[in-house]
């Protein structure tokens, strides 16, 4: 939902208020969930972390990528073997397919290199815009957005995204975020989401993004950079004592 009363102005602020808080939190990089040495073991990972824990997948990844060391040993290897050693981070079927035949892509048609733009990743199989982004901020440093189930909550809560739809958070981020806050926004937004900004009961009331939030109790038109509120206040309450003073005068 977003603050309609918001100006351009007001939201950048708004925004670089936020970020800068959750930087104080969380470090300004990003962080990186899933273990990884190279940007093929990091879209494998990402492939498997679908409906999975990260701490899972990285038990299995630990075990998986000595095994198959490189692109050319996913091609070669047998499906239902995969299956197996992938089997404990759920819907393995697919996975252990998408990881075959992007395996092969990459191979074929890539030179074994994982692709640097966004179009070219999401033709992959079994890559999405979420995996193809995370791909192109984590390794390449190219700015880009990750969408996953935390971000679009917690974007909408916060007034910067307005849809259920991932692709379409995507887009209203990067209008709303400047490109410098894009690639660590998602690892930033994880960390407030599984703790604070959880997806029932939100713990509002220690949430240190209160009152930059038009999902908290408070009222979000009432926000105000830290610089004018006292201002505001003070000039609330002349003109409030004003106004009494006046009605008092007979
Ligand atoms: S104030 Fe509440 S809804 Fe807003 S970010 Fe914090 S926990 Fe989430």
């Amino acid at each position: 939902m977003f603050i309609r009363s918001e100006s351009k102005k007001k939201r950048e602020m708004r925004v670089r208020e936020i970020m800068k808080r959750l930087d104080a939190h969380y470090g300004d990089r990003p962080m990186i969930f899933l273990e990884a040495e190279n940007a093929w073991q990091l879209l494998f990972a990402t492939i498997l972390s679908a409906q999975c824990t990260d701490a899972r997948v990285n038990m299995v990844t630990e075990k998986l990528f000595v095994k198959y060391k490189d692109l050319q040993a996913f091609v070669d290897c047998d499906l239902k073997e995969l299956e197996e050693d992938i089997h404990s981070t759920g819907f393995y079927h697919n996975k252990a397919k998408n990881m075959k035949a992007c395996a092969k892509a990459l191979v074929e048609e890539y030179g074994g290199e994982v692709p640097r733009n966004i179009e070219a990743l999401t033709g992959l199989p079994g890559v999405g815009r979420k995996t193809g982004n995370l791909i192109l901020g984590n390794i390449y440093h190219i700015p880009s957005i990750v969408v996953d189930t935390h971000v679009k909550r917690i974007s909408n809560r916060l007034g910067l995204a307005d849809s259920p739809d991932p692709t379409k958070v995507e887009f209203q981020l990067m209008e709303h975020l400047p490109e410098e806050f894009w690639i660590r926004w998602n690892t930033h937004i994880i960390a407030l989401g599984r703790t604070l900004c959880t997806s029932q009961n939100p713990k509002c009331g220690e949430c240190y993004l209160q009152d930059l939030c038009p999902s908290s109790k408070k009222d979000p038109e009432t926000w105000r950079p830290v610089g004018e509120r006292k201002t505001v206040g003070k000039k609330k309450t002349a003109a409030k004592k004003a106004t009494m003073k006046k009605s008092l005068e007979v």
